[in-house]
């Protein structure tokens, strides 16, 4: 099914006449061990339904425990996002019946959440920043994993098998709901696009989860509605599911503004549903929405309730990582690089190794050159990520301390770490074995002037008469010579010295 163009509403046209309000809903995996009620592995991409045991499967009589270490990200979480942590608060049962859904009943937290009431300033493309109101973030269980065959969509509808994983079921969600952002006008897009950007960065930063989109660890739900622009109340909205990509999360909010602007136009009512988001671009209907009454809500009677005392959360407060952004703002202003070469090491994934690089008293410089180009390329030839090379920020300082000493140039500093990248030791020692250090003995050097000063006759005769600049020719053939050993500015005194002229 595809739409028509025509009904679609002209985007300027859109916010012209119309003013969009927007409310993010993200759900985020907890990359802990194990998962947020029993003790079975939180593991991505086992083979299905090895990760489970009577708790996960909703077997009758079998007790949930609440793992503590998904409650302190949690907390972090919130911390991050400038909320209030609840001193106390109890889980609910969520009832619907479903089939990825063993028990019944899903695990969550309702009007108790664990952190309520905070904020998040966004960095927006043109470098200014855009506050976005966070009312709570809370805990719950994920779900098991349905896959439909046999119809074209991979959806239910025409599916003639249907396969459950329950990997999945019980794998630790924290849920992440924004206040309706409001104001935005024609940014609204944008400003969800970097909302969810800025959240995975973050989240990433807290170390909390894998925050990959396309595995499903990192899931956005985007609301939109429409107002008339100066009207006070909002419009009914609609809920875009399990947007995928951050690019998608601007297509579906643009989409949707356009499709709602259309159906408002022609006298219509948007009717408040969840709506598919289509790679291709576009929305479509889904089930009408839900209320709070037909989930049955009540205070999850088999679980404790969740207490942090102040001192948890202090001692969590003091592991919340500066925002990343700003970080890199703070990064770029100290090494005094430009936006271009900022954007290049972020991409290719070295920031923290260069940082690391030069806390171990590397210069930025060096750190950067040797991440920056001849790292990430020895790391794209391997098809890994430069973290991922078998070298550390330690032992790539402790090679620019070769090259800052005077005992290696950049060349043979380069040719020392392919060395330890094939398992040939520390940075010394594979100096030493491969015999890479600069050559300082000058009658070896000597040696080697001497001979390429015979071997090319006709250019030791033009330094003789004086042609300083033919001298070159000679320090190349010494430098070939020597492997590139010797210091190039030592050759070229010798050259001249052995012509009898100065330098
Ligand atoms: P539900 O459980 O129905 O999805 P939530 O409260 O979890 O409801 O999330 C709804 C999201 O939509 C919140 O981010 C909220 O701020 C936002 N929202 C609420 N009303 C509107 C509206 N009229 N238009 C756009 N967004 C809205
Ligand atoms: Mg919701
Ligand atoms: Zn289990």
């Amino acid at each position: 099914m595809t739409v028509a163009s025509t009904e679609l509403v002209d985007y300027d046209e859109v916010v012209s006449r119309y003013e969009p309000v927007m409310g993010m809903e993200v759900h985020v995996e907890l990359s802990t061990t194990t998962k947020m009620f029993c003790g079975c592995a939180n593991h991505f991409g086992a083979e299905p339904n090895t990760n489970v045991c009577p708790v996960c499967l909703g077997l009758p009589g079998a007790l949930p425990v609440v793992n503590a270490a998904a409650v302190e990200s949690a907390i972090r979480i919130g911390l991050a996002l400038n909320c209030d942590i609840a001193p106390w608060g109890r889980f609910a049962r969520k009832n619907y019946f479903y089939p990825d859904q063993p028990k019944n009943y899903q695990i969550s937290q309702y009007d108790e959440p664990i952190a309520v009431n905070g904020h998040l300033d966004v960095p927006l493309d043109d470098g200014t920043t855009w506050r976005v109101e966070i009312e709570r973030a809370h805990m719950e269980e994920d779900t098991g994993k349905l896959t439909h065959l046999g119809s074209a969509t991979g959806r239910i509808a025409g599916a003639t098998t249907s396969l459950l994983d329950f990997n999945r079921a019980g794998v630790p969600l924290v849920e992440i709901v924004t206040r309706p952002i409001e104001g935005a006008g024609a940014r609204a897009p944008e400003i969800a696009r970097s909302y969810v950007t800025a959240l995975r960065d973050l989240l990433r930063g807290l170390d909390v989860s894998d925050v990959r989109m396309d595995q499903g660890s990192m899931r956005c739900d985007a609301n939109v509605s429409l107002k008339p622009v100066g009207a006070a109340e909002f419009g009914t909205r609609t809920e875009t599911k399990n947007v995928n990509s951050l690019k998608s999360v601007e297509v579906a909010v643009r989409y949707e503004m356009r499709r709602q602007a259309a159906v408002l136009d022609a006298g219509g009512e948007i009717v408040q549903e969840t709506r598919h988001f289509h790679e291709d671009g576009y929305t479509s209907a889904g089930r009408r929405k839900e209320t709070a009454e037909d989930y049955r809500y009540f205070p999850e009677p088999d679980l404790e309730p969740v207490a942090p005392s102040d001192d948890l959360v202090e001692r969590l407060r003091a592991t919340i990582p500066e925002l990343p952004w700003l970080q890199r703002n703070r990064i770029q202003q100290e090494w005094g690089i430009s936006d271009e070469v900022m954007r290049d090491l972020v991409n290719n994934g070295v920031i923290d190794l260069v940082t690391a690089t030069v806390a171990e008293g590397a210069s930025s410089e060096g750190a950067r050159a040797l991440w920056g180009n001849f790292l990430v390329q020895k790391a794209n030839e391997r098809g890994v990520t430069a973290s991922e090379l078998a070298i550390t920020p330690t032992q790539v300082a402790a090679v620019l301390k070769l090259v800052d000493d005077g005992k290696l140039s950049n060349k043979l500093a380069r040719e020392v770490i392919e060395g330890v990248l094939a398992g040939e030791g520390e940075p010394e020692q594979v100096m030493t074995d491969r015999g890479l250090a600069v050559v300082r003995d000058d009658s070896v050097i000597q040696a080697a002037v001497d001979d390429a000063l015979a071997a090319q006759p006709d250019i030791a005769e033009k330094i003789r008469g004086g042609k300083v600049q033919a001298a070159g020719a000679v320090v190349g053939a010494v430098m070939k010579a020597t492997k590139g050993q010797a210091d190039a500015a030592r050759v070229r005194e010798l050259v001249l010295a052995a012509c009898g002229v100065a330098g």
